[in-house]
């Protein structure tokens, strides 16, 4: 059996969107579930609404989801030999002819074929006339002009068109640049490819593209046509709802593990598993298994998913990832150990990289100060100055910081004072964190150390203290 060859072959005319994305990661797993190969073609014959940029901003967006390719990146601009050839071969075999007819004139045909209730298409007037390359010639396809071309979908069962539906399309402009439906096929044919899995959007297509596999002598690849992907009102994905660009979800705290496994679940499905891996995506995904229906992006299941793939990510593979974060936050994360354990009290109540670094404000800002007012006007109460003191005072005299030994610490002062742990982790927790809410006490202190912790509950004393004096003055 041949080996799979599958391709993602974007247009650079924009981003990478979520439907792309989908496209891409579907063919990529196909090709390593069977260890075959993937190759990225960049369409950019359609010199006008190309870019650079937008090339940049694909690579982008392949890096950050982790597709890597095998073969390429190819450039169709850098193919037209190639095309040409390909063009000569379809001339030479009677499959294509030159056309003068000018725009139009083949509009006026298409009106003409309108007005008769008929497909609006070229008639065939060159056809047959043999003519031979001039400045201002086209190339056509001589299409049959009888019986039916069927699309044997993989995802959507046998789609049939009729022959006389289709006109004979142009190859070749009048400039000599190629069309679409002509390039993709000679790039197919010539890349190997064995499996073509694309939006449904190009359904329409592939009838020609088939016709044109059929001249050129070139075995048919196996075609699956993927439905889209509708936001949440059921409407065509579309900015209205929400970020486009793949490269904005990365910028949003996801990870691309996760933001993969959602993709796929967006059309695909396994029973009813919801949470897979990269690894289990590729040995379970299956071409049978692409629904028929369209896939709805909900950023809010986007999200728990992502929580779930943060909890199960190591602690090491997290740290490079929320790294960028609080560099934009301005921390300085450079300290390996301190970064680890940051995470290790963070990563079971963050649902993405931002709300990861947005909850470690504490650990990397140097001071806490102001406090939420509401957390400071509930739990920094005259009374609780004293009550700080002599939990500062034992902490500061244990030997290292382990969360047994600042249990006992805790408890002698609960003992001493009469109160319950509540009573004294609340003011403790404001004054380390300036809220009210954060991981556990006793983790947290372990982190940030015994220096920073003891520091910080003396300055919410003074703090305590300038109010009450404040407030009785
Ligand atoms: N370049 C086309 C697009 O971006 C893809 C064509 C294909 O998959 O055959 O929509």
């Amino acid at each position: 059996m041949n080996p799979i060859v599958t391709r993602f072959p974007p247009s650079p005319t924009g981003y990478l969107h979520v439907g792309g994305a989908r496209t891409a990661l579907f063919n990529w797993l196909y090709a390593r579930q069977n260890k075959g190969r993937f190759i990225l073609r960049i369409e950019d014959t359609d010199i006008a609404r190309s870019s650079q940029a937008a090339v940049d901003a694909i690579f982008e967006a392949m890096a950050w989801l982790e597709l890597d390719w095998d073969d390429g990146p190819y450039f169709q601009t850098q193919r037209f030999d190639i095309y040409r050839e390909y063009l000569q071969k379809l001339l030479d075999s009677g499959d294509a002819y030159y056309c003068t007819c000018t725009p139009d004139e083949v509009e006026a045909m298409r009106q003409k074929a309108m007005a008769v209730g008929a497909k609006p298409k070229y008639d065939g007037h060159c056809r047959e006339r043999g003519l031979p390359k001039t400045n201002n010639a086209v190339i056509r396809f001589k299409a049959p002009l009888s019986g039916s071309t069927v699309v044997e979908d993989v995802i959507k069962g046998n789609i049939v068109f009729q022959n006389t539906e289709q006109d004979d399309f142009v190859l070749c402009r009048s400039d000599g640049t190629p069309t679409y439906n002509f390039v993709v096929v000679v790039d197919d044919i010539t890349m190997g490819i064995t499996t073509i899995i694309r939006g449904d959007d190009h359904v329409m297509n592939t009838p020609r593209q088939i016709l044109l596999y059929k001249a050129l002598g070139a075995q048919l690849p196996v075609f699956g046509h993927v439905p889209m992907v509708l936001g949440k009102d059921k409407t065509k994905l579309s900015k209205r709802h929400g970020a486009m660009s793949v490269v904005e979800y990365r910028n949003m705290g996801f990870l691309p593990d996760a933001f993969i496994n959602y993709l796929a679940r967006l059309g695909w499905s396994h029973g009813d598993q919801e949470f897979f891996t990269r690894q289990e995506l590729i040995e379970k995904f299956d071409l049978a298994h692409i629904g028929k229906s369209a896939g709805v992006f909900d950023v809010d299941k986007l999200t728990a998913l992502n929580a779930d793939h943060i909890r199960a990510t190591p602690v090491r593979d997290l740290a490079p990832r929320l790294r960028p974060f609080l560099a934009e936050k301005g921390y300085d994360a450079s300290d390996d150990t301190y970064l680890a354990g940051v995470i290790e009290t963070l990563h079971a109540r963050s649902r993405t990289l931002v709300e990861m670094a947005d909850a470690a404000h504490f650990y990397y800002r140097d001071d806490v100060q102001p406090y939420d007012p509401a957390a400071a006007k509930k739990f920094l109460k005259p009374d609780m100055a004293p009550l700080l003191e002599q939990i500062a005072a034992a902490l500061k005299d244990l030997p290292d910081l382990a969360e047994s030994a600042q249990e006992a610490a805790f408890k002698t002062v609960m003992e001493k004072t009469g109160l319950g742990f509540g009573k004294l982790a609340q003011p403790v927790r404001v004054a380390l964190t300036g809220t009210s809410v954060s991981p556990g006490i006793f983790e947290m202190i372990t982190v940030l150390g015994k220096e920073k912790v003891l520091n910080r509950l003396e300055k919410a004393c003074e703090f305590i203290r300038s109010s009450d004096g404040h407030t009785a003055g």
